[in-house]
């Protein structure tokens, strides 16, 4: 049943809504759209009665906003990771921080393995000899690379990442693995390092968290030890891969191609990046179908929230 606005808890929306979003979330709350960006005085007035704060897996949620909400109750983020909020900050508030794991892995892991075929076997370059008349005038393109069979190496082997291994399997790849622990209970080998890693496979796919954690952590040392033959999968977050360290190597081909879903400063790819033609770029959308947005949107208020004013 929709609640009078007048009773509706006020949530603050920290990123552009998706289209099937706003209808559902008004039913239940009086929705301030970016209003924190757009109109700072009419945000002033209205942020003591702000009780939510919505946003996605790249919305900033900083301390000094969390400041200017004295009534804030939960900060839940419609993705998984929630590397740009404010942790230490909610915690201090008491407020918990919920994400959307879970219900996307499949649709991270099918983009995970079609970046990885589509740049070993070029299918966008292909594509585009097709469409520009370049095979009847130029005859057949130059051989790629196969993928099945090949050596995966997993990045952060959690919830996506055993997905990605589910799905390597069915390519007759086989499987290793780095993470901060050993996991003994996996069937896959265990690299100390993401660099141990990177010496001992021919596709390397990053899906750990963002964050301080990870920060860089495929610098020039790891693009090396992938080496020429080798290719980087990044699904995680922009900033877990040094950016001009891999544009580099692409560029003096220390390594053999890259496909990339996330960037250091989304959503500006350098010129450098988009101009080389051995990488693969899509714009941030790993869980982007219809399906699994709904999911992710449909799930997003856990119960962990009780919004009735004696819950308070
Ligand atoms: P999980 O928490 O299930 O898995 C994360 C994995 O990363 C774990 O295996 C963890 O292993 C490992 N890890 C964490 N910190 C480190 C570290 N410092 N060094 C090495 N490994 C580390 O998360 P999910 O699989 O659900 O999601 C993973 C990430 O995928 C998200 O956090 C997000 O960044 C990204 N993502 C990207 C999307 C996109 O649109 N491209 C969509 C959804 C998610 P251990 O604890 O043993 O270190």
């Amino acid at each position: 049943m929709t609640e009078p606005t007048s009773t509706r808890p006020a949530v603050l929306a920290v990123m552009n809504l998706p289209p099937f979003y706003p209808g559902p979330l008004r039913e239940q709350f009086t929705v301030y759209e970016r209003l924190h960006e757009t109109n700072p005085e009419e945000f002033a007035r209205v942020a003591p009665t702000i009780r939510g704060v919505t946003g996605g897996g790249e919305s900033n949620v900083p301390r000094a906003l969390m400041d200017k909400l004295p009534a804030l109750e939960i900060v839940s983020i419609m993705g998984v990771g929630y590397d740009k909020v404010d942790v230490p900050a909610a915690i201090e508030r008491k407020v918990p921080v919920t994400h959307t794991p879970g219900v996307l892995d499949d649709e991270v892991a099918d983009l995970a393995i079609a970046l990885m075929l589509s740049v070993a076997r070029r299918v966008p370059q292909a594509d585009r000899y097709v469409k520009e008349g370049l095979w009847a005038t130029k005859g057949n393109m130059p051989f790629a690379r196969k993928m099945s069979g090949a050596r995966l190496g997993i990045v952060g082997l959690g919830r996506i990442g055993k997905a990605i291994a589910q799905r390597a399997a069915a390519f007759g790849m086989s499987i290793a693995y780095t993470g901060r622990t050993e996991r003994k209970e996996l069937p896959y080998p265990y690299h100390p390092n993401a660099k141990a890693l990177a010496e001992a496979v021919d596709f390397l796919v990053v899906i750990t968290p963002g964050g301080e954690g990870t920060r860089k952590m495929i610098d020039r040392e790891v693009l090396a030890a992938l080496g020429p033959r080798g290719y980087l999968i990044n699904v995680a977050r922009g900033t877990v891969v040094d950016e001009q360290a891999l544009i580099e190597a692409l560029q003096q081909n220390v390594i053999a191609g890259a496909g990339l879903d996330v960037f250091e400063n989304e959503p500006n790819v350098p010129q450098a990046l988009r101009e080389l033609d051995n990488v693969v770029l899509t714009p941030h959308m790993a869980s982007a179908t219809h399906e699994t947005r709904q999911a992710m949107a449909d799930w997003r208020w856990p119960t962990c929230w009780n919004t009735s004013p004696a819950a308070r």
